[in-house]
């Protein structure tokens, strides 16, 4: 390619593009325009292909669905039997021709139907077979239309009317007698909606389906339903000034919030009359035939948006009463005007200032609000993250004013391993931001830094003298390429240089981040991030980012209590940091090794320790064995932070789901949940969105016929590959085609030339891996693919190599990514906008996972995603039937949320674990001495300080276990630590550590999910 840029493809452009790659990809399908073909059609097309009748398979069970003889409209007629309406059939044949195969001309035949009865009625046999004999010359083809009657919703008759191919299966000379490219329309029936049962009957939602498909989808217009062989949908983009609003700007909510502030509330109140007053409400009920129970919910609903708004306003008032808090909610926009740089934004959405708003109560009155979790809701690429960050820095800045000077003020936990780089990175640079306005107001306490927190092997537990394992850091040995594999900032969070050099320093034995450039604002040698599980004990950075599974180290690393409450003290040495429990290795509990340095004394209130936050993202992601196990340590780190410093923290989550969330809430936390913002009367309006008229995403969804999933997807990765090549080797024709200047065609090729195809399971992705190691997958004209894989086994350095690759892409394209096969790893965090082509093969499994992974693409351009359906299932079976409602309203569709804290073999799993931090947070530091040998628990418990009964009643308080409600679990654990305390008193020459009395501690909160399943079953 010429390095002419071109010029730079407009969203309109971008649409008609898509609808270029949508048209070729359907033919490639089908095989219009397609006229003879050296291979066999029924090996070649995967839609509009009706296959013969076999015995008596009508065509919606599984095996009809795979191949089906027959497509259809599911209706409900209006008016009492009989109906007339009319028909239009159409299709063709493929004849054997030597070796080749030549497409016949097309019947297309329209038909007269009247309709009487309940029973079996055929149409048109005659005509249909004789008008095959007439295009294709063949004796053995033949086709109907059948129409049954049959009890619909309600006991109204429902019409389902198919044609049918009857065709011989082995007829004389005909070696293929199904039809192609067939289609069926209706027209002249009044009809009634049927009512989507899988969505809530709720007053928000339009559930009305007005036809459905069999074995198609099917489109409407002006009472002409035609079947189709793909299904279409629509996501439009959201619009975050739904109100007209304009955008907030840091610099202006810096130097004089109220004036912006005020209008916004204004607005609010006067949105919120307009749509949620009684008379409204009244009104809409009687236009949309609300039942008393829908009504009754709108009433809710309106004074749940009353407390909204009360939130809000109140947040406002604060503003005006608290000095303190006005400085740091102004200074915390100064921040996020530094950190956005560059990004191309300088103002927020206004829903982002409603949330800080709703929550700076939570800043001021941490005690009332910990008991409700607040969920930020709202599409994906709204800006939650910043979101967060709003309400973050304001908190840590407000903390420092208010004497926190030290220790962690959020821990922010992400439910996978793979917790995105770009992710982390925006963390650290609104960290890094808030602390350059730290020192320029001469804010006091310590310097404000981010920590990375989480599983496997991504990042250190700690750094060793000698290398023990493989892998790790050989300090002695100025170990480049081991500390290399630990850089995890991509810039520089004060500079962005990209300059960054990891960096062991052995004094203070630190893992060092370090930015070579010389222009760098910040002026210290290492940056006050850390990545060292044990630094961030050392250090107990402002804002610890990680992974949810790492919450189960607090059974085995004492140290971990720097997340529940204070540390034990201060290493006098400068540099090294917090101290806990002593150990013969660490004589006064300092983590330097070969440190003899007695700890001094904390440098603040102890209680000040406590985190105020914990935040989940992607909380509807804790469910099932993960859910049910979070949900304990859950509680024993509330149950811990409540006894060490007398507070719980607050909880913050964000959810792309909102079906089921208060139960949700309740078991993971035992606290109320509160989700914002609130969603207008209608799934159209709101005040904080509404829907633009601008599509974002361009869903297609398609049941492959006949041939395998896989097939299909090498078919269309190859199609599609070969499509955006076409962009390079021949732009003027096909922009001609396209219908846009053929100077866009560098910009088209840059916005869709990286496919992503994204299984559920690792047998899809494995097949798609074999597909193109094969050279089933493969461009014309023997030009390479390059091919990425971006799944939970991509090792973590890799995926931040293929984001950089994404985002700043090579110059050649011949260089670039051309294909990523994915995994749900990578639909959290992963913000690329040149990701807009997707093919998704087979539904995920729930709803939420849908929204998230294909939320990748379409980010700022619009997007196409292609949804292969295993339609052999009946869950994909059944969304293909209401596609439409899925993409549109698939937040809200019925999937209730397995979990439970009361799983029995769940608990046996976490006991060890729960008792076990209680040691080593509580005890341990109580005694002023090592517990780890079972004979200095024996001691303990002998002396009366170590009370196993009491042991008990805490664990059951923080679980929230009664011998009354759960008489059960109250019993499993009765035994538990009876066995404990004999192990304890009374110990097996075997056992000899505390955790041998205890068992093992669960390593890692994923441990269970292979391991435990959960029954729902609360007597269990
Ligand atoms: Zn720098
Ligand atoms: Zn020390």
């Amino acid at each position: 390619m010429s390095n002419d840029p071109g010029s730079p493809a407009t969203v309109s452009d971008c649409l008609k593009f898509l609808k270029w790659i949508e048209a070729r990809l359907l033919l490639a399908g089908r095989g219009d325009g397609v006229a003879t073909s050296a291979t066999d059609p029924a090996g070649r097309f995967w839609l509009g292909r009706l296959a013969p009748e076999v015995g008596s398979s009508g065509g919606a069970d599984r095996i009809g669905r795979m191949e089906p003889c027959a497509i259809g409209i599911r209706l409900l007629p209006a008016e009492n039997g009989p109906w007339t309406c009319r028909a239009r059939v159409r299709f063709r044949a493929w004849i054997p021709d030597g070796s080749n195969w030549v497409k016949s001309s097309e019947v297309d035949e329209i038909i007269d139907l009247l309709i009487v009865g309940k029973f079996q009625q055929v149409f048109g046999a005659d005509r249909l077979t004789n008008a095959l004999k007439a295009v294709t010359g063949f004796d053995g083809f033949s086709a109907e239309l059948r129409v049954e009657v049959t009890p619909g919703p309600r006991g109204a008759p429902e019409l389902l009317i198919q044609i049918v191919n009857t065709s011989q299966v082995q007829a004389k000379r005909l070696k293929d007698s199904r039809l192609y490219e067939a289609s069926l329309s209706i027209e002249g029936l009044a009809v009634n909606p049927f009512m989507l049962e899988a969505l809530p009957d709720s007053f928000r939602y339009d559930r009305r389906v007005w036809a459905y498909g069999v074995n198609c989808g099917i489109t409407s217009d002006e009472g002409r339903f035609t079947t189709t062989d793909t299904v279409g949908a629509q996501k439009l983009r959201p619009d975050y000034w739904g109100m007209g609003l304009p955008g907030l700007k840091f610099e202006t909510l810096e130097s004089n919030p109220f004036p912006e502030l005020d209008s916004l509330v204004g607005a609010l109140r006067s949105w919120g009359i307009e749509a949620w007053s009684v008379s409204s409400l009244d009104q809409r009920a009687a236009k949309h035939h609300w039942s008393t129970e829908m009504r009754a919910e709108a009433a809710e609903e309106a004074r749940k948006f009353g407390v909204e708004l009360d939130r809000i306003e109140n947040g406002v008032a604060h503003l005006r009463r608290d000095a303190n808090l006005a400085k740091a909610f102004r200074l915390m926009n100064r921040a996020m005007s530094r950190a956005s740089r560059g990004r191309g934004y300088d103002s927020w959405r206004p829903f982002q200032v409603g949330f800080i708003l709703a929550n700076l109560a939570c800043i001021l009155e941490p005690t009332e609000e910990s008991g409700i979790v607040d969920i930020v809701w709202f599409a994906t690429g709204g800006g939650k993250t910043e979101t967060y960050l709003g309400l973050l820095i304001t908190a840590v800045l407000f903390d420092r004013m208010r004497g926190k000077s030290h220790g962690v003020t959020a821990w922010t936990r992400f439910p996978l391993r793979m917790l995105s780089l770009q992710q982390l990175q925006r963390f650290a640079d609104a960290m890094a931001a808030a602390e350059m306005v730290r020192r320029e107001e001469k804010i006091g306490g310590s310097t404000f830094a981010s920590g990375f927190l989480v599983g496997d092997s991504a990042t250190p537990n700690r750094i060793l003298p000698t290398p023990r394992y493989d892998g790790d850091i050989d300090v002695e040995n100025d170990d480049e390429r081991s500390l290399a594999r630990y850089k995890r900032l991509q810039k520089c969070p004060f500079c962005g240089a990209r300059e960054i050099e990891m960096a062991f320093d052995r004094e203070l034995w630190r893992l060092d981040h370090k930015c070579l450039n010389s222009k760098c604002p910040w002026p210290e040698a290492a940056l006050p991030f850390h990545v060292v599980d044990e630094e961030i004990y050392r250090f107990l950075p402002t804002i610890v980012v990680g992974t949810l599974d790492k919450a189960a180290g607090i059974g085995m690393q004492g140290a971990m209590r720097g997340l529940a409450g204070p540390p034990l003290g201060m290493c006098k040495r400068t540099g090294h940091g917090f101290t806990y429990s002593p150990r013969s290795e660490r004589p006064h509990g300092c983590f330097v090794p070969g440190c003899k340095q007695a700890a001094g004394p904390l440098p603040m209130a102890p209680e000040l320790f406590g985190p105020s936050y914990r935040l989940q993202d992607e909380l509807h992601l804790l469910r099932d064995s993960l859910g049910a196990v979070d949900a304990h340590y859950e509680a024993l780190f509330d149950g811990l932070q409540a006894e060490l410093c007398g507070y719980r923290p607050k909880i913050l989550a964000s959810s792309a789901t909102l079906e089921g969330y208060e139960t949700q809430v309740d078991v993971l936390y035992r606290r109320q949940g509160r989700v914002f913002p609130m969603q207008g009367p209608s799934t159209e309006e709101g005040f904080w969105t509404s829907a633009s008229t601008e599509v974002m995403r361009h869903y297609v969804a398609i049941a492959p016929r006949g041939l395998t999933i896989e097939f299909v997807i090498d078919r269309m990765a190859t199609e599609m590959q070969n499509a955006v090549r076409s962009l390079l080797t021949d732009p003027d024709r096909v922009c001609e085609e396209v219908g846009v200047d053929a100077a866009k065609a560098p910009s088209l090729l840059q916005l869709y030339g990286t496919q992503v195809i994204y299984g559920n399971t690792l047998r899809d992705l494995d097949a798609i891996q074999r597909s193109i190691q094969s050279g089933q997958i493969r461009p014309e004209n023997g030009k390479r693919l390059n091919h990425e894989v971006l799944t939970g086994r991509t090792d973590f350095k890799d995926v931040a190599k293929i984001l950089e690759r994404l985002e700043k892409p090579e110059s050649e394209f011949e260089d670039r990514v051309h294909l990523i096969t994915a995994s749900s790893m990578m639909s959290h965090g992963v913000d690329i906008d040149r990701l807009n082509v997707m093919v998704m093969a087979g539904l995920p499994l729930g709803s939420a996972e849908f929204i998230q992974a294909t939320a990748r693409v379409g980010r700022r351009y619009p997007g196409i995603v292609f949804v292969i359906h295993k339609i052999g299932r009946e869950r994909d079976a059944s969304i293909f039937r209401s596609f439409d409602k899925f993409v549109s309203q698939g937040d809200r569709f019925i999937e209730p949320i397995p979990i439970t804290r009361k799983s029995r073999r769940v608990l046996e799993r976490t006991i060890p674990g729960l008792e076990l931090a209680r040691i080593l947070t509580i005890h341990e530091p109580r005694a002023g001495k090592s517990l780890y040998m079972v004979s200095a628990l024996r001691a303990l418990a002998t002396s009366g300080a170590f009370d196993i009964g009491k042991e008990r009643e805490a664990v059951m308080g923080y679980l929230g276990i009664t011998a009354a409600d759960d008489p059960k679990l109250a019993e499993d654990l009765e035994r538990w630590f009876d066995r404990f305390e004999q192990n304890i008193i009374r110990p097996h020459p075997d056992i000899k550590s505390g955790s041998d009395a205890a068992g093992k501690p669960m390593i890692s909160l994923r441990d269970v999910e292979e391991q435990v399943p959960v029954y729902l079953d609360r007597s269990s």
